[in-house]
């Protein structure tokens, strides 16, 4: 685990490290991925250190999804993008290279070279079944009653 210290995105909050700002509140900060996917690829970063979307308090993933929906709606309308992609990865094996939480927003245009892709599995019912079961029984075990109340 990384210390706030030597995180890169906790860097760019204390503005010991330069960025692209594109926007800040108390909460969150946006700017510029220094390596982007299409022009106009920015991060959403809340200001709290936190590693995944797991370890992030709720009240903060609300503030920085809201960003992000603002944002992405100024970055599609200024660029004139066709669309957007929101992503946003947890843990190395799920492409996530800096281990402080944040969302990317990738602009979109017809015929750009973006590959968001993925090959899928192959799950019959009984699978799909089984699947069910399990998701909803570990859910069950957790005591925290908004879980609760979805099933
Ligand atoms: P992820 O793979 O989801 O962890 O994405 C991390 C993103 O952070 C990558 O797209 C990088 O290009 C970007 N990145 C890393 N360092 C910086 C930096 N100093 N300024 C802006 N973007 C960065
Ligand atoms: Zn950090």
């Amino acid at each position: 685990m990384i210390s706030e210290q030597e995180c890169i995105f906790c860097k760019i909050v204390r503005g010991e490290i330069p960025s692209k700002k594109i926007y800040e509140d108390h909460d969150v900060i946006a700017f510029l991925d220094i390596n982007p996917a299409n022009p106009g690829h920015c991060l959403v970063v809340p200001k709290k250190h936190s590693e995944t979307i797991s370890d992030t308090d709720d009240e903060v993933l609300e503030k920085a999804i809201v960003v992000t929906k603002k944002l992405a709606t100024v970055v599609k309308e200024k660029l004139n993008a066709d669309g957007v992609n929101i992503v946003q990865n947890n843990g190395r094996h799920a492409g996530q290279l800096v281990s402080h939480i944040h969302f990317h927003i990738i602009p979109r245009f017809p015929d750009d070279k973006v590959l968001i892709t993925y090959q899928r599995v192959q799950m019959d019912e009984n699978a799909l079944n089984e699947m069910q079961k399990k998701l909803t029984e570990e859910g069950k075990k957790e005591s925290r009653s908004d879980w609760d109340m979805r099933f």
